[in-house]
């Protein structure tokens, strides 16, 4: 088993080089073969050419520079594309995760395609971090359906293939658990060691609390609806166009029937609109079901995942 420990620095000048004395004596402790990838994500101080300095003496460390500031998810993805061993580790770049851990998440990869770090005594102010983390955690398990106690932790450990087949956009490093889940992973945490940040300034405050919140809308979809959008918008236009029906014919009943005036009535406005909302969700989730067929098959994408084939073999 190789492995590859894929790291990503955004302005982590400080930090750099007790960052490689570290992960790699954990790494040398294992007594695996490894590769480290740093993946400087457009640092603007030194990181760089420290992380060069690095890789340009030892053999065990690669350097990704990407060409500015993508994000902590695009500089993740840089570093699953490089990689070539057949578990990948993550962490970040701070050494607020503890390198000494590896070894644990390690253990339990054999038999999971996922191993995933709990901060339990978390190192970070509680109102800011904590307290949205842990009500972010609680929200992203129960929508999900894959229940985990620190979904932000960034040391996790991933079989090759669980990352090798995602695509990730946006923030979405946070959510892959949950996007594997798709096609079936097992998945294990283990108790980890939190530092708080002793050198460098975080790269996020409290406004990404709404992006993950907008993200965790986008999972959910990608989760249940994404190969049927009609499924998800055509009950919704059912309902709202039955009802602007029935209003609408009620109103005619009264008119034709009784006779009365119903050109000034607000249900008569509800009626049509719930009509032309209905008929909106009916033409999205249709155009939904267009775009995912171009979607797929274009691109070759699979609706399923095979995990082996058995079958009878002449001897
Ligand atoms: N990071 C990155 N690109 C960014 C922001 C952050 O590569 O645009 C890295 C950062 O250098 C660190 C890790 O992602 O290694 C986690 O960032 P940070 O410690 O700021 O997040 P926090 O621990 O405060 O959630
Ligand atoms: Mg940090």
């Amino acid at each position: 088993m190789t492995i590859s420990v894929v790291i990503p620095l955004y302005n982590e000048e400080e930090n750099v080089a007790e960052l490689h004395r570290r992960v790699k004596s954990s790494m040398e402790r294992t007594g695996r073969e490894f590769e480290i990838i740093y993946v400087d994500d457009g640092s603007t101080d030194r990181t760089r050419s420290l992380l060069e300095e690095i890789a340009s003496n030892d053999r065990s460390a690669v350097v990704l520079s990407l060409r500015r500031n993508f994000g902590q998810t695009a500089a993740f993805a840089a570093g699953f594309d490089y990689a070539r061993g057949d578990v990948i580790v993550t962490l970040d770049g701070d050494l607020q995760n503890d390198p000494d851990d590896i070894p644990k998440l390690l253990a339990l990869i054999g038999e999971n395609d996922i191993v995933s770090g709990w901060r339990k005594e978390r190192k970070d102010p509680f109102l800011s971090r904590r307290l949205p983390s842990l009500i972010a955690n609680r929200l992203i398990s129960k929508v999900t359906g894959v229940s985990l106690h620190d979904y932000g932790c960034s040391l996790k450990a991933y079989r090759r293939e669980v990352v090798k087949n995602l695509k990730l956009y946006g923030e979405m490093h946070r959510f892959i658990p949950a996007l594997a889940n798709w096609y079936g992973v097992k998945i294990a945490e283990v108790e980890t060691t939190h530092h708080p940040r002793l050198r460098g300034k975080s790269k996020y405050g409290i406004s990404r609390t709404m992006k993950v919140v907008l993200d965790l809308i986008t999972v959910k979809f990608l989760q249940s609806f994404s190969t049927k959008p009609l499924q998800f918008f055509g009950p919704m236009g059912l309902l709202s166009g039955l009802i602007g029906f029935l209003i609408s014919l009620y109103l005619t009943g009264e008119k034709v029937l009784l006779g009365r005036d119903i050109g000034g009535r607000p249900l008569l406005l509800l009626g049509a609109l719930l009509i032309i909302v209905g008929i909106q969700f009916i033409g999205m989730g249709l155009l939904g079901e267009m775009v995912v067929r171009v979607y797929h098959e274009t691109q070759k994408k699979p609706i399923y995942v095979i995990k082996k084939v058995s079958r009878y073999e002449d001897k």
